[in-house]
C-alpha cells in the first residue's frame, strides 16, 4: 500500500482492523442469536432451575424430519432457542448446586463468542498466533496463581477428564521410560504394568482416563472419614510391589470437598519413585486464595495436576487444564509431526499439551477472566464460593432433624434427613419447586443431598434464599407433601 505523501515507499502492512460498517451475511443471524442469548443470561437468575420438558418432547417440538428444502437461518435459530427453552437446565442459576457445575461471567461468555467469530484452528503458532498468545499467557498465569512450579506447562483440554488423561498419559510413559520401556515407540504390550494406585473416593473419571490410557482399573487404597487418601495405607500398598507406578491424589472430594495430605502423600509416593498426579477439578483453585491455600498445602510437589476452567472460574462450556511440571514429559506423550504441518521448535506448539490436533482456542476466555478479575478478583470469587457453602451448611444445619455429615471446609457440603427416603424426598421437593438445585448421592452408605456451590453469582443473598427454600422443602416433607 502507498501512503499518500510519502517518498513512494511500501509501507508496513496497516495493523487497524478493517472498518466494520461493510454489510456481511453474519448480521442478520447474530441479532437474533444475541436476542436469544440475552434473554437466556438476564432471566437466569429468577427462572424455575429443572427444565420441564423431556429430550423425546423438545424433538417433537423441534421436528424430528430433515428438512427436504432449507429454511430461512434467522427462523432455524428462533426454532431452536424457542423449542428448547424448556427443556434448558438453569445450570447458571446462583441456587443451582446439583454436581460442581459452575457459571458464565459475562466477559467470559463474550469472549467465547469472540473465539467462535475468529474461528481459529488452534493447533500451531506460526499459524495462529494471536490466540497462542493469549493462551501462553493464560496459562503462566494459571501456574502462579494456583502456586504451581515457574516453568509448568498447560494444555487446554475440553474438561477436567481429557485433563486427567494428558497428565497420566505423560506420566505413563515417563514411568516406563525411566523403567527403560519406551511406550511412545514400542506400546504398552511386553512393558513393564504400570500401577495405577488411587484412594477410595477418588472422582470416577480418573478411572476413565486410566483405561483409555490402558492402565485398568485402579489399585484401590482405603479412605478416612472425610474421603481423604489414607497415607499409611498408600504406603503399604506401594511397598508391595515393585516397578512403575502412578498415584493419583484428590484437591476436592465431590462429598466433603476434603484435600488428600499432599505432604506425607507425595513423600511417599515419590520415595517409592511413583509419578503423582493431584485430581483438581474445582478444589485447586483454593490454591488462589491466601485463606485457604492452607488446604493445598504441599501440593506443588507433584508431577501433574488438573482442573476445569468450567467449574470455579466460571467460563463457558468447555475448558479444562492439564497442567505438567516436566514440559518435555507432557510433549513426548502428545507430539506429532507431519510434513505439511509448519512446526515451530519442539514443545512449542499447542497440539503437544493435549491430545487434540485441531481445537477451538477455549483458552482464551480464561484469559478474558483472569485479566477481569486479577490475583484478588479470583481469590475472592474461591472466598465468596467457599463461604456461601458454609452458610448454607450453618443455616440448612439448623432446621429440625438435618444432619450435615462433611466438614465444611471448601464448597461441599452434604446433609441428610433421619432416613434415606426422607432424604430422598426433600430433594425431589425442591426439584418441583425450582428454586434451589441440590441432587441426592450416597455417601458412606447413606443417602444425602449434597450442594456443590460452584456459581459466581452464588452469594450470602443467595444463601439465605437457598435455606429458606430448603426449610420450605423440609416442612412439606414432614406434611407428607
Ligand atoms: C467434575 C470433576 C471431574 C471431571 O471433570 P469434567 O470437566 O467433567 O471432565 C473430575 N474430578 C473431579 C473432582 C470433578 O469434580
Amino acid at each position: 500500500m502507498v501512503e499518500p505523501g510519502d517518498s513512494g515507499r511500501i509501507a508496513e502492512p496497516s495493523l487497524a482492523a478493517p472498518s466494520l460498517a461493510a454489510p456481511s451475511p453474519y448480521d442478520d443471524v447474530l441479532d437474533v442469536a444475541e436476542r436469544h442469548a440475552r434473554a437466556w443470561v438476564s432471566g437466569i437468575r429468577e427462572r424455575p432451575i429443572p427444565p420441564r420438558l423431556g429430550t423425546d418432547e423438545v424433538k417433537e417440538r423441534l421436528g424430528r424430519d430433515l428438512p427436504e428444502s432449507g429454511e430461512p437461518a434467522t427462523e432455524v435459530l428462533d426454532l431452536l432457542a424457542e423449542a428448547s427453552e424448556p427443556g434448558l437446565m438453569a445450570m447458571g442459576s446462583p441456587r443451582f448446586y446439583g454436581w460442581v457445575i459452575g457459571g458464565t461471567q459475562p466477559v467470559a461468555l463474550a469472549a467465547d463468542w469472540i473465539v467462535s467469530a475468529w474461528d481459529q484452528n488452534t493447533g500451531l503458532r506460526v499459524v495462529t498466533p494471536a490466540v497462542v498468545a493469549v493462551e501462553e499467557l493464560a496459562g503462566e498465569w494459571l501456574v502462579d496463581l494456583l502456586g504451581l512450579p515457574a516453568g509448568s506447562e498447560v494444555g487446554f483440554v475440553t474438561g477436567a477428564t481429557m485433563a486427567q488423561f494428558t497428565c497420566m498419559a505423560a506420566g505413563r510413559d515417563e514411568v516406563l521410560r525411566r523403567a527403560g520401556w519406551d511406550a511412545e515407540t514400542q506400546g504398552l504390550a511386553g512393558g513393564p504394568k504400570v500401577r495405577f494406585i488411587a484412594g477410595e473416593e477418588r472422582h470416577g473419571t480418573n478411572d476413565l482416563a486410566a483405561r483409555y490410557l490402558g492402565l485398568g482399573s485402579p489399585i484401590v487404597v482405603p479412605s478416612d472419614e472425610q474421603g481423604r487418601i489414607r497415607v499409611d495405607e498408600l504406603e503399604r500398598t506401594l511397598a508391595e510391589g515393585t516397578g512403575p507406578a502412578i498415584v493419583l491424589l484428590q484437591a476436592g472430594n465431590i462429598h466433603s470437598g476434603a484435600y488428600d495430605d499432599f505432604t506425607a502423600a507425595i513423600r511417599v509416593a515419590h520415595a517409592a519413585g511413583a509419578w503423582v498426579h493431584v485430581d483438581g477439578a474445582f478444589g485447586l483453585w483454593a490454591a488462589a486464595s491466601p485463606k485457604l491455600q492452607h488446604l493445598v498445602a504441599g501440593m506443588d510437589d507433584a508431577d501433574s495436576w488438573s482442573s476445569d476452567a468450567h467449574k470455579t472460574l466460571s467460563v463457558p462450556y468447555d475448558c479444562g487444564l492439564a497442567i505438567v511440571r516436566d514440559p518435555k514429559a507432557m510433549h513426548r506423550a502428545m507430539s506429532m509431526h507431519a510434513s505439511y504441518l509448519q512446526a515451530t521448535d519442539v514443545g512449542a506448539d499447542p497440539h503437544e499439551k493435549a491430545p487434540e490436533l485441531s481445537r477451538r482456542a477455549r483458552g482464551v476466555p480464561t484469559w478474558a477472566v483472569l485479566r477481569t478479575m486479577g490475583r484478588t478478583g479470583v481469590a475472592a470469587l474461591v472466598e465468596q464460593l467457599s463461604d456461601a457453602a458454609s452458610g448454607i451448611a450453618e443455616g440448612v444445619g439448623r432446621l429440625p432433624g438435618v444432619e450435615v455429615l462433611n466438614e465444611v471446609v471448601f464448597t461441599q457440603v452434604c446433609i441428610a434427613l433421619e432416613d434415606d427416603a426422607a432424604t430422598e424426598a426433600l430433594s425431589e421437593r425442591l426439584w418441583d419447586e425450582g428454586e434451589v438445585l441440590a441432587m441426592t448421592s450416597r455417601w458412606h452408605d447413606r443417602a444425602v443431598v449434597r450442594f456443590s456451590v460452584s456459581n459466581w453469582q452464588t452469594d450470602a443473598a443467595q444463601v439465605r434464599r437457598t435455606v429458606d427454600a430448603v426449610e420450605r422443602a423440609l416442612a412439606a416433607v414432614r406434611a407428607g407433601g
